[in-house]
């Protein structure tokens, strides 16, 4: 097999990248999302190597063993696009974000300057905008960036509230500051305290917030944290809040928040990663009322719109301020005597250099379906979420919630199988304490006795159940004190209420003799 040029030569390419496309559309979009069809088919590492080679070599492989490769590579990967991949906060495989995805792919472009990515940058200007007006911003004015992943847009809102605070950090670091704190809830995301630890701010610099019974941020633990830091002598600079928790999915008091935040002269970034897309809900949006007075935000449109993978932005209500604290003027990228205006390139907004185009998938949805389109997406799953609930509360005898009124599209359960339902069935005690001894049971005791320590158990062997059988991926985990519990969520809006109805079902099915 003679080795393979790039594209220029183009005798055999097209063939290839014809069998390529068809094995995909079949085997990975059409054929591999319907239902019935596995999410997952379940292999060990071992297995997987017996099953494709992943070995290179130094000879080239055919045409007809990468074609196998690719579709073997297709059939053991989970299927993120089947209705029934309900696993995480991304979910869905929108024709339309698939089609923007090669479109970019097949261009590969780098977005840091207009000269190599004019149209890509100003549509990123245009897309950016339109969110913040959506946000609430006068006139969608402020600034923005596409990042990869909401975490590093977390991290960048801190960097950035930090230069706001102390400008003197971008040259100095952290020589001469005092103690900076940062405020977020004890829900928030993870990322918040990564990125604390990268800043070099440390992880204890995170203040934990606690949180009320619905897992919002409570704000008298707010307004105590801040006087406990001014009494500690350290100097606090921001609060995050969480618009959308991950697995609760509760939604902080922003306008409260805002009022602290004004009081205290602190910045405020509002992580919406996860719940960003109900501003395009006109039935939903109230939900993210006091928004648009936040300093930042984080919003990946990769999760509640369903964009493929990434697509996540920070935006900012301070103009210039990115450029200020990010920019270094690399005199071989952002030359200042471009035949153009320079200002038309938005690579130095960016603690990355050279970085993929993740705005036109985005684009190319919102064009296709329009806001109302993916307004319309969102109240679908919302409504879904809704059906849920209904029907969870119909297998009360069963199924527990978490949260009796969640109210964002997360819904929390536990699954009680027949061994905890029939406990001991006959005795007064356990009928009056129904109740209680769930939730008793579930709490406590169950974690701590060995012999019968079954809510360990059930989640993780359900989820063993269902990836074996490859039905369904469905996510759990606990959360302080509460023992594991499964965790609804979906982005996927061509899912069906017969889908939930049998997402419970097999839950029940897979679950009932434990
Ligand atoms: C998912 C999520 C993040 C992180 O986003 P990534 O793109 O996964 O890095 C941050 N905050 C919240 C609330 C999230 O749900």
């Amino acid at each position: 097999m003679e080795w393979f040029r790039s594209i220029p030569d183009e005798t055999h390419h097209r063939a290839f990248l014809k069998d390529v496309l068809t094995l995909v559309l079949d085997e990975a979009v059409f054929k591999a999302n319907r239902r019935g069809e596995p999410v997952i088919r379940w292999r060990l590492p071992q297995e997987l190597l017996s099953l494709i080679d992943v070995q290179t070599r130094d000879q080239p492989a055919s045409h007809e063993e990468l074609l196998a490769a690719i579709k073997a590579t297709i059939d053991f990967s989970v299927k993120t696009g089947h209705p029934m991949f309900i696993n995480q906060l991304y979910s869905g495989l929108d024709p339309y974000g698939l089609a923007g995805q090669w479109v970019t792919d097949a261009l590969n472009p780098s977005s840091y300057t207009y000269e190599v990515a004019p149209v890509f940058t100003t549509m990123e200007e245009a897309v950016l905008q339109n969110m913040r007006a959506l946000l609430g911003y006068p006139d969608g004015r402020g600034d923005g960036i596409f990042c990869p992943g909401g975490s590093l847009a977390n991290g960048c809102a801190m960097n950035l509230a930090r230069f706001k605070a102390f400008p003197s950090v971008k040259t100095e670091g952290l020589h001469g500051l005092p103690r900076l704190v940062l405020f977020a809830s004890e829900d928030a995301h993870y990322s918040i305290h990564k990125m604390a630890a990268l800043e070099g701010l440390g992880e204890a610099a995170v203040r934990s917030v606690t949180c009320d019974s619905q897992g919002r941020m409570d704000l008298k633990a707010l307004e105590a944290e801040i006087q406990v830091a001014k009494r500690d002598g350290v100097h606090p600079f921001m609060v995050v809040a969480t618009a959308g928790t991950t697995v609760l999915g509760a939604l902080d008091p922003l306008s409260a928040i805002a009022d602290v935040c004004s009081t205290h002269g602190l910045w405020l970034h509002v992580d919406a990663a996860w719940g960003g897309g109900l501003l395009f809900s006109k039935e939903h949006r109230h939900l993210l009322a006091g928004i648009e007075r936040a300093d930042s935000v984080a919003w990946n449109p990769h999760k509640l719109l369903a964009v493929p993978q990434q697509c996540s932005t920070l935006l900012v209500r301070h103009e210039g301020l990115l450029k200020a604290c990010h920019g270094r003027d690399a005199t071989y990228l952002f030359q200042k005597d471009k035949f153009y205006d320079h200002n038309l390139d938005p690579g130095d907004k960016y603690i990355q250099c050279g970085r993929r185009v993740d705005v036109f998938k985005f684009w190319l949805m919102w064009k296709g379906k329009g806001s109302l389109g993916l307004g319309k997406h969102v109240d679908a799953i919302m409504e879904l979420s809704r059906f849920l609930i209904e029907e969870l509360k119909k297998r009360a005898d069963r199924f527990k919630l978490v949260l009796e009124t969640p109210n964002f599209v997360n819904v929390s359960f536990w699954y009680l199988p027949q061994s905890i339902r029939n406990l001991d069935p006959s005795t007064q005690i356990y009928r009056n304490k129904l109740q209680s001894v769930i939730y008793v049971v579930l709490a406590t005791e169950f974690i701590f006795s060995k012999g019968h320590n079954f809510n360990l158990q059930v989640a993780p062997k359900i989820k063993e159940g269902m990836m074996k059988a490859g039905t369904m991926m469905l996510g759990y985990q606990p959360l302080r004190q509460w023992p594991n519990f499964f965790r609804f969520v979906t982005q996927n809006s061509g899912m069906t209420k017969q889908d939930v109805i049998f997402m419970l079902d097999e839950i029940e099915r897979l679950g009932d003799n434990l």
